[in-house]
């Protein structure tokens, strides 16, 4: 990607995070929601989650065997944002992410307004191992929000338990008021701040 292009996405992140900053707040109808999903994205729920988790487990493995382990700066920020082993971590760098062989999983992100797969989509997170496209990965914010993430799947315990979670905010509120998401923006932020 040219240098400019990749910088205005930068510019155009860290400008929806500080817009993003002040938190959504959830009305009763998307507390309901998430509470209980309903048909509908239960049962999208079931026809994706298998194979999303068997993508971000082998995609997991992947990044643990060859991507590179945090700074000692970096092991700060992690455990300042509540990741519990940040010696695990590890980091690399891809020009494209993992993609599902099922082409409707894709099909039903674009269609849900998803980043997932898109050029919007700069970092990914599964397990201990974070994915950052190669014009962030020098960001300490994108890296921050990643390591969020890490926490919350060593909370889950299971990927599959967090991409359960994960899927059923995104497909009921969305990407900005997913409590996932809004948890990644805030805690990232406040520790950005304090360092
Ligand atoms: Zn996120």
């Amino acid at each position: 990607m040219q240098r400019a292009a990749a910088l205005a996405i930068v510019a155009a992140l860290l400008l929806a995070a500080c817009k993003e900053e002040s938190p959504v707040v959830l009305t009763p109808e998307q507390q309901k929601l998430l509470a209980s999903p309903g048909i509908e994205v239960n049962a999208i729920i079931e026809q994706v989650l298998p194979e999303a988790t068997e993508l971000l487990t082998i995609s997991e493995a992947q990044v643990l065997a060859s991507g590179r382990a945090l700074t000692k700066e970096e092991i700060q920020l992690a455990l300042d944002v509540g990741v519990m082993l940040p010696e695990q971590v590890r980091v690399a760098t891809r020009e494209r992410f993992p993609m599902p062989r099922d082409p409707r999983i894709s099909a039903l992100a674009a269609e849900r307004g998803l980043i997932f797969g898109t050029p919007e989509e700069l970092g990914r997170t599964q397990g201990h191992g974070i994915l950052l496209k190669p014009e962030v990965a020098q960001s300490r914010e994108v890296l921050a929000h990643e390591l969020v993430h890490v926490a919350q799947y060593e909370k889950a315990r299971f990927i599959e338990d967090f991409l359960r979670r994960y899927l059923v905010e995104l497909l009921t509120v969305g990407y900005t008021a997913a409590p996932i998401e809004q948890e990644a923006r805030a805690l990232s932020a406040k520790a950005l701040k304090e360092q």
